[in-house]
């Protein structure tokens, strides 16, 4: 193991200073110098990472050129594909997937130290409280309170399920006489499936506080509240939220012990629509970090949302990640379009265009399948595939790993949420100018989705 991180480093090291342009500019000295200080912060770095109940071992980001013939290597491999920017693909590489590669003879460039953020994050955990203005599982779980607290007529707190390490999910519901079930528009947000996607917890999370907070002055708040059922689950996997602010920042899945000495099945592939159709779009490799599990909702975590789903009668379910500024829709697991296509891509252009009023960001749009690569078993193909509601994944700025990827700033959270939360309020005045109670008897026959999908989604 330490060989193999000792060969690691050196490789970064002869990648970087064998740079002829960099030692055009460095004394010999320099060099050595350089090479020491390098070597003294990843030592550090991998003691850092030495306890804990699976040791992540330093990662690195490699690129490979994009060529079809590589694309296909690698994902049969198993790897963890980041980004497609500029002509490569960039992974998170484990030593011994960079093992693997040097095996298969595919030429990568380690370019960890382009990634500031990537390099200066695994540092931070030895100074406790790397999460900062980021909701840590505990302080998500007493703001939520609070908030029920605080607006006692207006928010409720649900606790829908457990996650592996038992602690609890929880459901914010937001509504005018919240403690009656109505006979209103229920609109579904979720945050969170992958642990590192920090933000994803604070838009969701953020969109009710503001929700709840603007009710008594004003009137759109109100009449929103008034008359819908606004559901946010921002923490889909808190056991890997947890694991990521104290053990690894990068980890993505959740905590599942694989007993094969691997940890983690992704719950956004574990999801039972078209559950694990190929191995392009989802993992059969428990050491994959798109790994789907042994079936579909093998997790607690999706079961929890599975049963929460079933019993409510939602019109429309987003799922907030993060990186890469795009609002996707079905489908993921094929590049199939779905009949609905015209209703689902005409939600998604008003929400992209009320997102860049905001601040000017560009959020592309379009089915998952066509927009960043296929995925199955994820939340969205299955509320879309289980009851043909509007459902969409928004991945959340920046818009690539050079930008930051999963590092958003402290700052950046509430300039996120800002931009987001008029594509939010859309969202869900837009199911409530469509809602007629009739629509809920549709639900019995949502499984086979056979005639009047159309209809059903408008
Ligand atoms: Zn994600």
């Amino acid at each position: 193991m330490l060989t193999s991180k000792r060969k690691t480093n050196s490789r970064k090291f002869g990648g970087k200073f064998g740079d002829t342009h960099l030692i055009s500019e460095l004394s010999v000295c320099h060099r050595i110098f350089h090479r020491f200080l390098l070597l003294a912060v990843f030592t550090l770095l991998s003691v850092a990472f030495l306890p804990g109940p699976q040791n992540p071992g330093i990662k690195e980001i490699v690129s490979v050129a994009k060529t079809p013939f590589l694309e296909n290597k690698i994902r049969d491999m198993g790897l963890d594909l980041l980004a497609d920017w500029e002509g490569k693909i960039f992974i998170v590489a484990r030593p011994e997937d960079l093992v693997a590669l040097e095996q298969a003879k595919i030429h990568f460039m380690v370019e960890t130290t382009k990634f500031a953020p990537f390099v200066q994050t695994p540092a931070a955990p030895a100074g406790g409280g790397i999460n900062g203005a980021y909701h840590s599982y505990k302080e998500l779980e007493a703001d939520m309170l609070a908030l029920q607290q605080k607006f006692p007529g207006l928010a409720k707190v649900f606790d829908i399920g457990d996650s592996l390490e038992k602690r609890n999910l929880y459901a914010l519901k937001i509504s005018a006489n919240v403690a009656f079930d109505e006979d209103e528009a229920e609109v579904l947000f979720l945050g969170c499936h992958h642990a590192r996607e920090w933000i994803s917890v604070e838009v969701p999370f953020l969109f009710g506080k503001y929700l709840l907070e603007n009710y008594a002055t004003d009137p759109e708040a109100k009449r929103l509240v008034d008359r819908s059922e606004v559901w946010i689950v921002p923490l889909v996997n808190p056991d890997g939220l947890e694991y990521t602010i104290h053990v690894y920042r990068y980890w993505r899945k959740n905590r599942r012990d694989n007993k094969d000495g691997t940890y983690g099945v992704d719950i956004n592939r574990n999801y039972g629509y078209k559950w694990g159709v190929s191995n392009n779009g989802s993992s059969p490799d428990p050491r994959s970090e798109i790994y789907r599990g042994l079936q579909a909702f093998s997790e607690p975590e999706t079961q929890a949302i599975r049963d929460f789903f079933l019993k409510k009668n939602f019109q429309g379910m987003v799922s907030y990640h993060s990186f890469s500024q795009t609002i996707m829709y079905p489908w993921g697991y094929t590049t199939v379009i779905p009949d609905q296509e015209p209703v689902l891509r005409d939600i998604a252009a008003g929400m992209a265009a009320l997102i860049r009023e905001v601040n000017g960001r560009a959020y592309s749009f379009g089915p998952a399948g066509q927009t960043l690569y296929l995925t199955n078993g994820d939340a969205v193909d299955w509320t879309f595939g289980t009851s043909a509601i509007p459902s969409y994944t928004i991945e959340l700025p920046p818009v690539d790993e050079m930008s930051g990827g999963f590092f958003n700033s402290e700052a950046d959270i509430q300039s996120i949420f800002e931009e987001n939360l008029p594509a939010m309020l859309y969202f869900v005045d837009r199911f409530i100018r469509e809602y007629s109670p009739r629509r809920s008897s549709f639900r019995q026959d949502l499984p086979e989705r056979k005639l009047d999908k159309s209809r059903r989604i408008r």
